[in-house]
């Protein structure tokens, strides 16, 4: 079995380092020019270069993507841009604009791959086979391919196929929305995307309004959750698993990355996950930050138990505690607080490589070795009194009872 890619979303140079510790095998992140997410804090060339060192020096990779569908005027600076990235180390791009790949192919010394990003919705073989002959060197399927067509493609080796396992899905095609834009005049693909389904909106019925405050109407989709399609996406032989959300903090993408890492060692070590350890992987990833979660398209066509029409307000937890630093003393971790705890609080830790373990915080220390019984301040550093496995970079989250 080919060791296939885990793929983290990644929305500033921490965020990235933090999803390589736990196990991505490559990261994609957005430049400052030709990309999508044109909100989210995308990186600077000397920040790209600082991650694909860190990445390499790791064993991972780094995509960048130049995803804009542009308009005429957005072509400006595209072919000194590319060269940049190329020199900055990159390991590929993900592109949905038949200009910019083809800009991209024609560069005669490139050392970068180019994929054909999900925005194209490449659902069958044919449309694999027709990037493939116009020189990409992998393709990112639509969110809507079921689970036959991957199989499928995946049979006919066209070329390498990146499949989303994780994250945010459109109610609306993948890449062909313009409720955005329609609303906000804010345009989905070019990175401007306002999130219109996932608004409340009151309904009428020949000018009646049948909603109220109480039954507001939504159309968004659940996210994706795919930890029990891992398995044969491995065994089809997909060549990477993508999660979404590049906006995602630190502890989401050290949680899901982190699951996933293990979930796929369990599957390429023993040629299957049994049942418990799935069901521990699954438990794990409802501990991430999240909307509602669905298995998208890979059960069949999705029906309403998928959608969300009516209240759905994203889960902001505050479990999560403490980030381990670099240890200076024997017995105690140090810690920088990231949310209020006091002594007694049931914990665990989990980390790169270290999967959850429980663990009841009963000494709490300033750097003075003071005693204290709370702490009540974001980004203060203290010490807990700790046995276990950790390292730096792990975190320590309040247990759920
Ligand atoms: S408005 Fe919703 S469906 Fe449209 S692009 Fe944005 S997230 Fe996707």
């Amino acid at each position: 079995m080919a060791a296939i890619e885990l793929l983290a979303p990644a929305g500033s140079l921490e965020k990235a380092k933090t999803a390589i510790r736990y196990g991505a095998d490559a990261v994609y992140i957005g430049g400052q020019q030709f990309s999508l997410r044109s909100r989210a804090s995308n990186f600077s060339l000397d920040q790209i270069e600082e991650l694909c060192s860190f990445a390499h020096e790791h064993d991972s990779k780094v995509h960048v993507t130049v995803n804009i569908i542009p308009h005429p005027d957005d072509f400006n600076g595209l072919e000194d841009y590319l060269q940049a990235l190329d020199q900055a180390g990159i390991d590929a791009i993900i592109s949905a604009s038949p200009a910019i790949i083809s800009t991209a192919l024609k560069m005669p010394d490139r050392h970068f791959e180019v994929h054909v990003s999900t925005q194209r919705s490449i659902l069958n073989e044919k449309a694999v086979q027709f990037w493939k002959n116009l020189g990409a060197d992998r393709v990112v399927l639509g969110r809507e391919t079921p689970m036959e067509a991957i199989e499928q493609i995946c049979k006919q080796g066209i070329v390498p196929i990146e499949a989303f396992i994780h994250g945010g899905m459109c109610i609306s095609f993948s890449g062909r929305c313009v409720l955005s834009n329609h609303m906000t005049n804010r345009d989905a693909n070019r990175g401007g995307c306002a999130q219109s389904c996932r608004w409340k909106y009151f309904l009428y019925r020949n000018n009646e309004m049948i909603s109220d405050e109480q039954t507001l109407f939504s159309m968004s989709s659940r996210d994706l959750q795919a930890a029990d399609q891992i398995e044969k996406m491995i065994h089809a032989g997909v060549a990477s698993l993508k999660i979404e959300g590049r906006m995602k903090s630190d502890y989401y993408l050290a949680v899901v990355v982190g699951a996933y890492r293990r979930l796929i060692d369990e599957i390429e070590a023993n040629g299957q996950a049994d049942p418990e350890f799935l069901a521990e992987i699954i438990q794990e990833l409802y501990r991430a930050e999240n909307r509602p979660t669905g298995p998208g398209f890979y059960h069949g066509l999705p029906n309403e138990n998928v959608q969300l029409y009516r209240k759905h307000d994203e889960t902001v937890t505050q479990e999560y505690i403490g980030l381990v630093l670099e240890a200076d003393r024997p017995g105690y971790l140090k810690v920088q607080v990231k949310n209020h705890f006091a002594k007694g609080t049931p914990a665990e830790l989990f980390g790169p490589g270290i999967a959850p373990y429980p663990y009841t915080i009963d000494e709490i220390q300033d750097l003075e070795g003071n005693s204290l019984e709370v702490c009540n301040h974001p980004m203060d550093i203290v010490y807990l009194k700790w046995e276990g496995p950790s390292k730096a970079g792990s975190m320590i989250r309040k247990q759920r009872i």
